[in-house]
């Protein structure tokens, strides 16, 4: 999963990137409103964590905007104890849920999950392709008995590929979502790490899974 922080307390962004990139996500953080709504509006997330209070553009100025353009993006607004009008106002806005500040690491992980699963719409934490499957919540990848083994990025991006099998995913596409938006374009990080990943996948002896659509990208066979 794909999350966009916005956050202008240093103490608190460090925390929920570290927190967040600990559990797996892949993280983008903007410092201030303005450079928040740029990116919300420029990339693709799964979920915004959105701080009210912040220097430039606010919080629910940027949730009635992304709403006003018909941007669905889940939307978690943060706010600090004692804000009940900024929390009920996000509500109103269109935000998905709250948190209140401080809150602990895997409540955000928690909410972030239930968010997802109610946006992707699978009830279960599971992504198959034929005898492949996923498992979100354990982070657990089977192939038929045959247990494999990634590393997060990895996992990550057989996460991504199998929202949607058949559908070609551009180089910078996996790079903006698997490794985030300030990675330099020119680098062959996405083609090395698929052919890792593909080599897990795909053995000898099995059905290609995991296809290169030349000049493109890539793209989980559709079954
Ligand atoms: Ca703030």
């Amino acid at each position: 999963m794909k999350v966009l922080i916005v956050e202008d307390e240093k103490k608190i962004s460090d925390f929920v990137t570290k927190g967040l990139k600990e559990h797996g996500f892949t993280v983008d953080l903007a410092e201030n409103g303005d450079d928040g709504y740029y990116l919300a509006t420029s990339q693709s997330y799964d979920a915004i964590v959105l701080d009210i209070m912040l220097p430039g553009r606010d919080g629910l100025s940027i949730l009635k905007a992304l709403r006003a353009k018909g941007n669905n993006v889940p939307v978690i607004a943060a706010t600090a104890r004692g804000e009940l009008d900024e929390r009920l106002e996000g509500l109103n806005l269109g935000a998905d849920d709250y948190l209140t500040k401080p809150f602990y690491i895997d409540e955000l992980v928690a909410r972030l999950q239930a968010l997802h699963r109610r946006t992707t719409g699978s009830q279960l934490n599971v992504r198959q392709v034929e005898h492949l499957v996923l498992n979100l919540a354990t982070r657990e990848v089977k192939r038929g008995e045959r247990d494999i083994e990634l590393t997060s990025r990895e996992f990550n991006l057989l996460e991504y590929l199998m929202r949607s099998p058949g559908r070609v995913y551009t180089r910078t596409q996996i790079l903006e979502h698997v490794w985030g938006y300030d990675f330099d374009p020119n680098t062959n990080i996405v083609d090395v790490c698929l052919q890792r990943l593909r080599k897990k996948i795909d053995q000898a002896d099995e059905d290609k899974l995991l296809e290169t659509v030349r000049g493109v990208g890539y793209r989980m066979k559709k079954v």
